[in-house]
């Protein structure tokens, strides 16, 4: 992409309402426009990170045998009804009205919807277990919305939601959520820590929060240093075996971690002192069991292999990607921007000419922009007439992993300087050797 033709409108100045660093970055670097309150449009560098989180959450939740469907932002008040849930959800619930005086809502979530998909279709044990997620839009009027796509009203959510015979099928499939999830941060650089957590209104018996730590975070949090320590499953983890995955579960549930809803000090005080640390997080993802909740009042059931009908136990699995990404920069940030883990980065590198206009830097900078295509690398080309430390600038803000800068002493000694944005670790390369090295 080249940058003269791509829509990404920089900000010069700091904008007066963003309170967080995440979300100062998030528009300066043009990724985000505000429409509303707590309402975002995703702009072009923006929906290049979305698409990519999203990659990321689908591939971990395929690979954990989960499989993507898509449900209706708009749902009909007389399925909430059927829960109970229409009347108990309260002002957070956007109630709609259509011309034929229709009740509807804009989910907030989708319990009811998907079990109503299950008992319309599913009658077997056999056809057992079965996990079903969508990645779709959401709206919650939330009292206080803030911090841009932190706590936004219109936001993506990744949804998952399990079916199983009975209790023991049904905690194999949140160990594979919880599996899925730790993997699933992990690759886009994040530390997570999963923390014992009040189950809400969703109800329930077995819950647990996603955090990651950050001073800016709205949670207040306790846990054990050694999370920090810990190491993630790597792509080989089996999730066909119950006994490997619920093995990883026990090993990350065993220190301890708990949000203050859940905080025991009796607990907490067996923590060595050094050991304890107490810091404020941010919720990128929750997961619940919650058993029969809406399978009982909704008629969610299958035949067993005793022949008689067992209501499904079920649990739900939630993932912000939209938060997500506010809460990566709030992670990997320095004072001139934006640091992107690599799995997450809009582009890969940032083809920086100094000079354009000038034949030699405008040849070496054509030549390495198809050379880095055609690897498969992804190059943000900055071939506007902006001062050379202007474009640094907005390189460092927009924080793509390497910069290849190309200026006409470099060129002239047959040269290209790479920058790692993350370290400023600087190396003169000859020009035939860039794609080599960055592929
Ligand atoms: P919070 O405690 O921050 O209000 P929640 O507990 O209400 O979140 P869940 O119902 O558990 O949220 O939803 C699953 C995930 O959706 C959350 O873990 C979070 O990543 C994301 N999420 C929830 N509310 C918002 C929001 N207002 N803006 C952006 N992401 C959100
Ligand atoms: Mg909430
Ligand atoms: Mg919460
Ligand atoms: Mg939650």
């Amino acid at each position: 992409m080249r940058l003269s033709r791509f829509f990404m409108p920089i900000l010069k100045e700091n904008p007066r309402e963003a309170e967080i660093v995440s979300h100062r970055l998030m528009l300066r670097s043009g990724m985000i426009r505000q429409q509303g309150a707590g309402s975002f449009s995703w702009l072009p560098l923006g929906k290049r990170v979305l698409d990519k989180v999203n990659q990321i959450i689908r591939e971990e939740q395929n690979r954990a045998g989960a499989q993507e469907i898509l449900m209706p932002t708009i749902q009909s008040a007389d399925l909430w009804r059927e829960s109970g849930r229409y009347d108990d959800y309260g002002k957070e619930m956007l109630r709609i009205t259509d011309r034929h005086d229709r009740e509807l809502l804009y989910g907030p979530t989708n319990e009811e919807m998907v079990t109503d998909i299950f008992r319309s279709y599913v009658k077997s044990y056999k056809d057992l277990p079965l996990n079903l997620y969508h990645i779709q839009w959401k709206f919650r009027d939330e009292v206080r919305p803030r911090f841009g796509v932190m706590r936004s009203r219109e936001f993506l959510m990744k949804d998952a939601y399990s079916f199983d015979l009975d209790y023991d099928g049904a905690k194999a499939a949140y160990n594979r959520m919880f599996v899925a999830y730790l993997r699933t941060f992990a690759r886009m650089g994040l530390n997570s820590i999963p923390m014992r957590a009040d189950t809400g209104p969703i109800g329930g018996d077995l819950s647990h929060e996603f955090i990651i730590l950050a001073s800016t975070g709205e949670s207040e949090v306790f846990c054990d240093r050694a999370f920090l320590q810990m190491e993630v499953p790597d792509e080989n983890v089996n999730f066909s075996d119950d006994a490997e995955i619920a093995g990883i579960v026990e090993k990350w549930t065993t220190p301890y971690a708990a949000t203050d809803e859940m905080h025991e000090e009796a607990e907490w005080s067996k923590v060595k002192g050094d050991d304890q640390l107490s810091a404020r997080g941010i919720e990128v993802g929750h997961i619940f069991h919650f058993g029969t909740k809406y399978s009982e009042p909704m008629g969610a059931s299958v035949t067993g292999p005793d022949g008689q009908e067992h209501l499904v136990s079920m649990g739900s699995y939630g993932i912000g990607p939209s938060r997500l990404l506010a809460a990566i920069i709030e992670a990997s940030h320095d004072e001139n921007g934006i640091i992107w883990p690599e799995a997450v980065a809009p582009f890969q590198v940032a083809l920086i000419n100094m000079k354009v206009g000038d034949e030699a830097c405008d040849g070496a900078c054509e030549t390495l922009y198809d050379e880095l295509t055609a690897a498969g690398i992804e190059v943000l080309y900055d071939d506007t007439d902006q001062r050379a430390g202007s474009k640094f600038a907005t390189a460092d803000l927009i924080g793509l992993p390497w910069q290849v800068i190309v200026g006409p002493r470099g060129v002239k000694a047959g040269e290209a300087e790479i920058k790692n944005r993350r370290t400023g670790e600087r190396e003169a390369l000859p020009l035939g050797d860039v794609t080599k090295r960055l592929g």
